[in-house]
């Protein structure tokens, strides 16, 4: 989601602000810009609509020289995207970059235009500048100005403040959006995330919520929400900026497609001992919690939120584990009831989905016996604020629609459903059949890929048609369901996921040649009900893709297509049919000719509630 980098610095820090930009551009946004403060203590500020490219562009027109200032990718919550409506926003000397939203800025806007500001923007954001300038005429440092701005704003947010009068300084303020501070040598810098500022440091500090930090070239000092200097922990990197690089491939989303077998080979690495899963990583607080929990409570959103679903047919099946799986946004504002001995599991590639977060949060005031993260970002909030963390060893995933994530995410939900199913006295011979699946996953995987030329013929039967939908049952009913989300986010098409079963409860309605219908249909028990739901389509002349196990017994015929796919492990089977839809989605989109990597309208962490 959006991007926040700031430097003071004795160099020129355009350039490096510029770069931080970059490497977060992979997030989405909508348009981008800087302010720098130079020598004469002037400010000069540059905004564009559309990619960073532009910005960069504008900068070798008219470069900004100086070594403290501010730069903002924007993913529009308020006001369109427009050059107008980029950040930052200024207020006479002040200027501000901004992620989240600001709840309380129409009471706000209409108190500072009482007060005789003018706003030049639509967004939120600009609040918090006119706010800042209003409350520095009362006196005090920046510090103390922006202490005195937090209490009346709402909202989840993060944001930079800047004085060019005063270019030795910056003020930066987390509330619900990660901001992170990067050590140089004279030099201090600022970002939404680390990787931002890796060409600069390695050395960390990770702001905690409700935190004010002032920055100084020589210093940084820290506050807590009650205005306590506290210390933060400094801590040294090892995150690697692998994204650099497409490669062969056309798109992020492609090679990361093409990567899942060696990602979910590292998320295995070191993970089992004598036939059994190891997670010995979870520490010693891991057994405790784990063999009190009679239900698990998973929380997540979107493509992760599909993951969730698929893992509570698992814990249910395979290790007598009551599961339910709740959308975070939906969580979060409901009062639920918590079930006694639940264990609350977070899913999110990042560790910043701002609604997943703000569930973690809400949990531990409900009782739950204890949580656990699922996560691709080590050091994220949500891995630092759960008592127990798993992690995915996906790499950095660039391409907004999730695929590696998704995958290893499964990878290591099926772990701990074994892990789980021992605790609770599940026969041993389940937890073998898991490890014995999951070693064989990557090569099944492998086999698929090759198969790729097969899926990209499908996709011309896509290219003039508004709708599809996709058909599972069992833990593949899930999978239909992210099979419907990849297609929708980036190939625009309107797709939905139904349980085969329910077909004739309403959607066989829509069934007809401009819909096509996808179907998910492995080699397992319930094959035989799934070939009757197939009847059903074919019978009203609907048009289906049928993703079959070659054994399956399936052959072409009027109106159905079916893609024979190598056998695979039952247990692993919704990961390993993931991969041929993630696939067609890709295809579909490049006839298409969508913006494959950052479709439109889209972020990737999605730090905004
Ligand atoms: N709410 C702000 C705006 O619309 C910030 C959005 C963002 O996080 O990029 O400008």
């Amino acid at each position: 989601m959006c991007g926040i980098v700031g430097a003071v610095a004795q160099r020129d820090i355009a350039e490096i602000l510029l770069e931080g930009l970059r490497r977060l551009e992979y997030r989405g946004y909508d348009s981008a810009g800087l302010a720098v403060i130079d020598a004469q203590g002037k400010m000069g500020r540059l905004r564009r609509l559309g990619k960073v490219q532009m910005l960069a562009d504008a900068l070798d027109q008219h470069p900004l020289h100086g070594g403290t200032g501010i730069a903002h990718t924007r993913w529009a919550t308020h006001g369109e995207p427009s050059e107008a409506n980029a950040h930052p926003h200024v207020s006479d000397y002040i200027a501000v970059v901004h992620n989240g939203i600001i709840e309380n800025h129409e009471p706000l806007r209409e108190l500072l235009i009482e007060r005789g500001y003018r706003f030049d923007s639509e967004t939120d954001t600009e609040v918090i500048a006119h706010l800042v300038h209003w409350e520095q005429l009362q006196g005090g440092t920046l510090l103390e100005v922006v202490q005195r701005v937090i209490p009346q704003l709402r909202g989840a947010y993060g944001t930079v403040v800047m004085d060019s009068r005063d270019p030795s300084v910056l003020v930066a303020a987390r509330s619900g959006s990660p901001l992170v501070i990067g050590r140089g040598v004279g030099e201090n810098f600022i970002a939404s995330d680390q990787l931002a500022l890796l060409p600069v440091t390695r050395r960390f500090l990770f702001l905690e919520e409700g935190d004010v930090a002032e920055v100084k070239r020589r210093s940084v000092s820290v506050y807590d929400k009650n205005g306590h200097a506290v210390e933060r922990e400094e801590i040294e990197s090892k995150v690697q900026y692998d994204a650099g690089d497409k490669g062969v491939y056309r798109h992020y989303m492609q090679k990361e497609i093409y990567e899942q077998p060696l990602a979910i080979k590292n998320t295995l690495e070191g993970r089992f001992s004598h036939g059994e899963v190891n997670l010995s990583e979870l520490g010693e607080k891991a057994d405790d919690i784990l063999s009190r929990v009679q239900h698990i409570q998973i929380i997540a959103c979107g493509t992760s939120y599909n993951s969730g679903m698929v893992a509570r047919y698992w814990f249910e099946s395979l290790a007598g584990m009551p599961c339910d799986v709740e959308i975070a946004s939906e969580f979060r504002y409901r009062k639920s009831a918590v079930r006694p001995g639940s264990l609350i599991i977070t899913l999110s590639q990042s560790g910043e989905t701002a609604d997943t977060l703000a569930a973690l949060r809400l949990s531990k005031e409900l009782g739950y016996l204890g949580s656990l993260a699922v996560c691709n970002v080590a050091g994220s909030s949500l891995v630092r604020e759960s008592d127990l963390a798993l992690m995915t060893k996906a790499g950095t995933e660039i391409g907004v629609a999730s695929t590696k994530a998704f995958t290893t995410q499964l990878t290591v939900l099926l772990m701990l459903v074994a892990r789980m199913g021992r605790l609770k006295g599940v026969a041993p011979q389940v937890e073998h059949d898991i490890v014995h699946a999951l070693q064989a996953l990557p090569a099944r995987i492998e086999q698929m890929l090759s198969l790729d030329k097969t899926i990209e013929a499908l996709a011309e039967g896509f290219s003039d048609k508004h709708h599809a939908l996709f058909l599972g049952r069992g833990d593949q009913y899930p999978i239909a369901m992210e099979g419907a989300l990849k297609l929708k986010e980036i190939s625009y098409i309107h797709a939905e996921a139904y349980a085969a079963g329910e077909l004739k409860h309403g959607p066989l309605a829509l069934i007809d040649a401009d819909m096509p219908v996808i179907v998910i249909a492995p080699n397992n028990e319930l094959l035989e009900k799934l070939k009757s739901n197939i009847e059903e389509v074919r019978a009203r002349g609907g048009l289906l893709y049928v993703f079959a196990d070659q054994n399956a017994g399936f052959t072409d015929s009027d109106g159905m297509k079916i893609i024979q796919l190598p056998h695979v492990e039952e247990i692993v089977a919704p990961i390993f049919y993931t991969v041929p839809l993630q696939l067609l989605s890709y295809y579909v989109a490049l006839i298409k000719g969508t913006d494959v990597d950052q479709p439109r309208n889209l972020a990737k962490s999605v730090t905004v509630e």
